[in-house]
């Protein structure tokens, strides 16, 4: 067996027989197709594709996935047919593959007040978390070979990390991920200030270091003397870039930041986190306001923990974190982290489907609701947006639609004059009918002629309301106008 795929099966949470011989398969198959093909460092494409499956594998996902992560250059960079992976490797394979190909058409221009459309944009066109989930994998193993890329589409690749897809992680809880993005992309992202932190962090990590292996000494027989068994300790040492955003928060005062460095202590069950805790505050004493009870109230995106800061009586202050295992794998993989587990309960379709959330509810909703492996992939569709779409402007500035928008909501949601004098409509190059149904990630210009106005057959099919309601007051306008004219 070859060593990469070695390294593959090695980093997955487990493996049948079939899953070693799909990964094998997809593997000989990648090779076969970027057979000629190589990275700008001079290295086989095949470097990516392991790097890529790898990166997966890590985020436990499942071997199917993995096996589309060695597939998800073939259809953009090869000359492999939708027909011939569908023959060699099922629906299932091909879709995300597919959907990994659209995923690579956005991209991030640098506008920051569009960032956040855009990551909805990201997460509607994935349509399959697993898509999503390929997508960083891969966008992790690009930027960390970013030094081969030329100067000005290494920045911008850069800051797409950083503004999309980090956040993207994010919200799907996969920690490990955000901060191995954000401290990838960092230093091509900015350079001066990545330079600043290294020196901040390599000067406070180790004085925090040294500090929290004494009280980690202290505190480990205490637990044990406490009767709490199999617990587990280790220091984490904060994310560069997660790093510099708090400082930047706090004036640049290093002195201010308590977590450049902390305490990591995991038990088994959430009453043992509650007891650690008293133990840790009886001997310490506690900063005022500076206990967080994530276990009681989780964070937006999922996250639970207890986070203490204590003075440690040599004039110190020390960060101690305390969750249990589940809590420790949902912090790390997020969302991919129900992948690896068994089914524990099976909602039913209809509860999670039915419900109508806000986006990001949704996602921890499901987080939270779907726990067997198996519901949790068919229920991965990301199926809430299809009440909402995402197209542009010839500049590129993000437009979010009800499904089903038509040019003319288009239009209003650029002004009501542009909506009022809206003559024709080009629909990524190509004129449109006004009433056309618009797609996400469409490319609109609107044409307007100072005569044109709205007809009142616009309302039998726009979707806005923004649309309805100008619509209707331009309409009673142009009937004042009308009767004036009669009158005179
Ligand atoms: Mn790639």
């Amino acid at each position: 067996m070859e060593q990469d795929i070695k390294e593959i099966l090695n980093l997955m949470v487990s493996h049948t027989a079939s899953d070693i011989a799909l990964i094998e398969k997809a593997y000989q198959f990648a090779k076969d197709a970027h057979i000629e093909h190589k990275r700008m460092s001079g290295e086989p494409y095949l470097v990516h594709l392991v790097g890529t499956a790898k990166n997966l594998a890590k985020m436990r996902a499942d071997p199917q996935t993995i096996a589309a992560g060695l597939l998800h250059d073939t259809l953009e960079d090869t000359n492999t047919t939708t027909t011939l992976i569908l023959k060699e490797f099922g629906p299932d394979i091909l879709f995300l593959v597919e959907g990994v190909t659209k995923l690579g058409k956005i991209k991030y221009r640098g506008i920051e007040r569009h960032a956040e459309s855009l990551r909805k944009l990201f997460i509607a066109t994935a349509k399959d978390i697993r898509v999503i989930l390929i997508k960083l994998a891969d966008r992790l193993h690009n930027i960390s070979t970013l030094e081969y890329v030329r100067p000005e589409k290494r920045t911008r690749i850069a800051l797409e990390t950083i503004e999309i897809y980090a956040p993207v992680a994010n919200r799907l809880g996969i920690g490990q991920m955000k901060g191995a993005l954000e401290d990838a992309a960092f230093p091509w992202a900015m350079p001066k200030e990545y330079g600043e932190i290294i020196r901040i962090q390599n000067i406070k990590t180790k004085e925090a270091e040294k500090r929290l292996e004494d009280v980690q000494r202290i505190l480990r027989k205490k637990i044990a003397k406490d009767g709490i068994a199999g617990f587990k300790s280790d220091f984490r040492v904060k994310h560069l870039y997660s790093l510099y955003r708090k400082l930047e928060n706090h004036e640049m005062n290093i002195d201010k930041i308590y977590d450049i460095a902390a305490l990591r202590i995991i038990v088994p069950t959430v009453e043992d986190c509650y007891k650690t805790l008293g133990i840790i505050h009886s001997t310490w004493t506690p900063l005022v306001g500076r206990l967080k009870d994530y276990i009681a109230i989780p964070k937006i995106n999922g996250y639970q923990s207890i986070h203490t800061v204590v003075f440690t009586g040599d004039g110190g202050i020390v960060e101690i974190q305390i969750r249990t295992q589940k809590m420790h794998d949902e912090a790390e993989f997020g969302i991919a982290s129900h992948l690896a587990y068994d089914e524990l309960g099976k909602p039913t379709h209809g509860a999670i489907v039915g419900k109508k959330l806000r986006w990001l509810n949704q996602l921890i909703d499901w987080q939270k609701t779907v726990k067997g492996s198996k519901e949790f992939l068919e229920n991965l569709q990301t199926d809430f947006f299809k009440d909402q779409i995402f197209v542009f402007t010839p500049k590129g500035d993000v437009i979010e639609l009800p499904g089903d928008a038509t040019p003319i909501d288009f239009a209003y949601a650029i002004h009501s004059d542009v909506g009022n004098h809206c003559a024709g409509s080009k629909v990524n190059g190509k004129f449109l009918a006004l009433d056309s149904k618009l797609k996400n990630g469409d490319i609109v210009e609107i044409q307007t002629r100072e005569t044109s106005r709205p007809s009142s057959k616009w309302l039998e099919f726009v979707k806005s309301s923004l649309a309805r309601k100008n619509i209707k007051v331009s309409l009673a306008e142009n009937e004042e106008i009308k009767k004036k004219i009669n009158r005179n």
